[in-house]
């Protein structure tokens, strides 16, 4: 009897930019409390997962000279802990992942989590497992705090590390332009000097979430603009001085506001709609201050299957 094979499924997992971003100061287990806002972006990673006799990992596009092809990759990580929680050998993983980058790699973006949660999806539909979101969302929780958020897309707002998710129910769309920087920030080296900041004085806390979420609700860039905040900020820019200039050159190239996105270096400028964020990026990709600019939007659905042969 010929064993039927599943066709390759491809999942599409977007980048998230956090509207605001408060970190509360360092637990004992080293994490912070986080409280934030996220929103999913256009910017996208598109990951295929395949049945193959040998495993095997491979990465294309934006940074993919640096991300590891190891059992450390974030998407690996994701199948060994699927396999393991649905009784599968993780030893044993007769599948192959091929994962097309447009995410900036450790750029304040959660690129990583994006490829780990589609990962998850995908193998979801390549096994053929009945599993809920939420179950998925447990597993996603279990490798990284922003995983849970590239699964769930849209709006949500996020506690505990950021795995603890709550939707925030807005629909309005808003366009950014994303200033991508030549070398990656580790977010623990970014976290661990807003603690040495903290330590020495009073860098700006962000304040509370709830005018955020009414600016959400309104839809208006321009009363958004004004609430922006993120508490990674400072020690980003302390870490990387020249990050100043291109906040700068974005606001002064058009946008209403600008941000380090995350823990950076990757810089969020809000624009007023769609033409305003062709005309801001054009001009700041002229003025030398970042590698290079995308144009996005925002919120997107979460890690979503785009191509199997068979999906319905
Ligand atoms: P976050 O915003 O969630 O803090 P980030 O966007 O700043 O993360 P990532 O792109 O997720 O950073 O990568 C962080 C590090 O994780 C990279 O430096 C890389 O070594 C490692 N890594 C492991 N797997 C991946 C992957 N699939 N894609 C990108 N980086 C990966």
């Amino acid at each position: 009897m010929l064993a039927v094979v599943p066709p390759p499924v491809t999942v599409r997992a977007p980048a998230k930019v956090n509207l605001h971003l408060a970190v509360g100061d360092a637990r004992d287990d080293g994490y912070h409390e986080l409280a934030t806002i996220f929103q999913a972006l256009s910017l996208t990673d598109e990951v295929t997962v395949s049945v193959a006799d040998e495993p095997g990992l491979d990465v294309t596009g934006e940074g993919a000279d640096t991300v590891p092809l190891d059992s450390s990759n974030l998407a690996w990580r994701a199948a060994r802990a699927l396999a393991e929680h649905v009784g599968r050998d993780p030893d044993h993983l007769k599948v192959r992942i091929d994962i097309r980058k447009s995410i900036p790699v450790a750029g304040g973006m959660a690129g990583g989590s994006a490829d780990a949660a589609a990962t998850l999806v995908g193998l979801v539909n390549l096994w053929r497992l009945e599993m809920g979101r939420d179950e998925l969302s447990g597993v996603a929780a279990t490798l990284g705090s922003d995983i849970p958020f590239s699964l769930h897309g849209g709006y949500a707002l996020g506690t505990g590390r950021g795995e603890r998710l709550v939707p925030v129910l807005s629909r309005h769309t808003f366009h950014w332009v994303i200033a991508l920087a030549s070398r990656g920030l580790s977010t623990p080296d970014v976290f661990a000097e807003l603690d040495r900041l903290r330590r020495e004085g009073s860098p700006p806390r962000v304040g509370g979430v709830e005018p955020v979420l009414e600016a959400l609700s309104s839809g208006d860039p321009l009363q958004l603009a004004l609430l922006l905040g993120n508490d990674l900020q400072a020690a980003a820019v302390s870490l990387r001085p020249a990050l100043r200039r291109t906040l700068r050159a974005g606001v002064n190239a058009g946008a209403v506001a600008g941000m380090i996105s995350g823990s950076g270096p990757s810089c969020a400028f809000l624009c007023t709609d769609g033409d305003s964020a062709v005309r801001v990026a054009a001009e700041l990709s002229g003025v030398g201050v970042c590698r290079t600019v995308r144009v996005a939007h925002g919120p997107v659905p979460g890690a979503r299957v785009v191509s199997s042969e068979d999906s319905p």
